[in-house]
């Protein structure tokens, strides 16, 4: 809805040269803003896919949903892509939407401030510069700070350590003992790869987690021709990936629907079975947790790995790490030359280590102290022009999160052109809004596996569930299909 305004003159921050901040800018500029700047930290586009460059490094979920609906790519490889060719996608989108000339890149903005009196937010960067917007977008998403365990004596070890987000390709791997520690997705993705060169690889799993058959296949000329001459091909072949997902969503609920849950445990299972004959191995790598409840792993060669002679399976975490090795929870001494930190990231967190100020100085911090919350994902009351992509409760277990965040997108323009509208300063969800509608999502949430007997990036120590989203792909997008100014207090030029 353009109320007639000034979508000319409205500026637009954006945080992030990812997946969020790229497909918003293009689709602001779609709408008509042109006053947009977009502030990424490092020195270009792509966002996670920039830097995640381990060995093996993919997507687990298939390319052509991978992709913006508005920009689909005939041309994917892979089903299961590649983090080049998905780099690729984004720099070529970049490109060809021509927003590279919107980027400001190596600024990162360290502290954002809304101003009562001008209604308007000032950003400063790390070298203290400072920038001033109508509105502002956070497109950082939920894993993008690598997380590594801060284990006594870490700092002592001669050894190399990286972690899996900012892997160290100078370090050879080759005949080395590499401690790996975690099993999470990065890990099933680069332990196949690395296993064939090193030396001795030790994979500690706290908790092993179910894997389901990946199912890799090559897209040939021909089929990439037909998806580029017969448009309603790859739209229907996407469409089919994604209805498929969201019927499997039953799988993720406690009280599951035909048995889905059930169907899920024994594909799963059925895996481990298949791959993993040596008794002794399936049994320290037999989940003990419900399946769903932390990211089921997709992998076709990951249990093959570490059926391999030069791989040793811990069923432990460590407690320590030495100048020569680490120090499992069984008191043992493994020592070895590198260690790869696997571990996850601070996905809980959100937008720290950036401070974000609202109304009367309200920091977003303190507002978040029980864990991250937000308006429909999007919106958090006492931030007025403030909008988040792949915030909280966004997440999803089962289906593309490309979907949410053009959904987000979608809504987050409605409320833009608001803003841009004569006479109105800014808008700001109501406190009452939000909670009635964070009383729902954690009522709703509390049906769902994620509640279920595990420990996940998804919740928070308190085990409050901020990360994912309770639903269907298709629930959201009803959710998100249009603001209701009821929701909102609008705050007069
Ligand atoms: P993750 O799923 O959070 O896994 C972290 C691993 O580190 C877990 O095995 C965890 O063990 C272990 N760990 C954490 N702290 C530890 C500690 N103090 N001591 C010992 N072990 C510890 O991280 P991730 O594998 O990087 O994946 C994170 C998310 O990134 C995924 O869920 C996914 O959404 C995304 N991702 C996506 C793709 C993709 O293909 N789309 C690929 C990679 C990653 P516990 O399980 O016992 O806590």
């Amino acid at each position: 809805m353009d109320m007639g305004g000034n979508k000319a003159s409205t500026r637009i921050a954006i945080l992030g040269a990812g997946m969020s901040g790229l497909g918003m800018v293009a689709k602001l500029k779609e709408a008509g803003y042109q006053a947009i700047t977009l502030f990424e930290k490092s020195g270009g586009v792509g966002g996670t896919w920039r830097d995640n460059t381990y060995p093996g490094c993919g997507c687990d979920v298939p390319s052509h949903l991978y992709s913006y609906s508005f920009d689909l790519n005939p041309d994917w490889d892979y089903k299961w892509s590649l983090q080049p060719q998905i780099l690729k996608y984004f720099e070529d989108f970049a490109d060809k939407h021509d927003l590279r000339r919107h980027c400001r890149f190596n600024t990162e903005i360290t502290d954002c401030r809304w101003s009562d009196i001008d209604n308007v937010w000032t950003l400063t960067d790390q070298a203290g510069g400072q920038h001033t917007a109508d509105v502002l977008v956070s497109g950082l998403g939920q894993l993008n700070i690598p997380y590594t365990p801060d284990f006594p004596g870490k700092e002592t070890f001669k050894g190399a350590a990286f972690h899996s987000a900012r892997w160290d390709h100078s370090v050879d791997l080759k005949g080395k003992t590499v401690a790996v520690i975690g099993n999470g997705p990065s890990a099933v993705q680069f332990v196949p790869e690395i296993q064939k060169v090193a030396g001795k690889l030790l994979n500690f799993q706290r908790s092993p987690a179910w894997c389901r058959p990946r199912g890799q296949r090559t897209y040939t000329d021909a089929d990439k021709r037909s998806f580029r001459r017969q448009p309603w091909r790859i739209n229907w072949y996407r469409w089919r990936i994604r209805a498929y997902a969201d019927f499997g969503f039953g799988a993720f609920l406690m009280n599951s629907p035909m048995g889905l849950s059930n169907a899920m445990r024994k594909m799963c299972q059925d895996h481990l079975e298949d791959q993993v004959k040596d008794a002794g191995l399936r049994a320290k790598l037999q989940p003990d947790f419900d399946p769903g409840c932390k990211r089921i792993l997709i992998s076709d060669d990951y249990y093959p790995a570490l059926c391999q002679p030069n791989v040793e399976v811990l069923r432990q975490g460590i407690t320590e790490v030495t100048e020569d090795g680490v120090i499992g929870e069984d008191g043992q001494a493994h020592p070895c030359d590198v260690i790869i930190w696997a571990t996850g990231f601070n996905a809980t967190d959100f937008l720290t280590p950036m401070e974000v100020h609202g109304r009367n100085g309200l920091s977003l911090n303190e507002a978040w102290r029980d864990g991250a919350e937000a308006f429909k994902g999007v919106a958090v009351s006492g931030f007025p022009n403030f909008f988040l992509l792949y915030g909280p409760n966004t997440n999803l277990g089962h289906n593309s999160i490309i979907l949410m965040v053009e959904h987000q997108i979608n809504y987050v323009i409605q409320c833009i052109d608001r803003i841009a509208g004569a006479k109105v300063a800014a808008i700001d969800v109501t406190p009452q809004a939000m909670e009635a509608y964070n009383v729902r999502v954690q009522s709703e949430i509390a049906k769902t596996v994620w509640a279920a007997n595990c420990e996940s990036w998804y919740k928070t120590d308190a085990g409050k569930i901020t990360n994912n989203w309770y639903g269907r792909t298709t629930d959201y997008k009803k959710e998100t299909a249009a603001p209701d100014w009821a929701d909102f207090e609008v705050i007069d030029r």
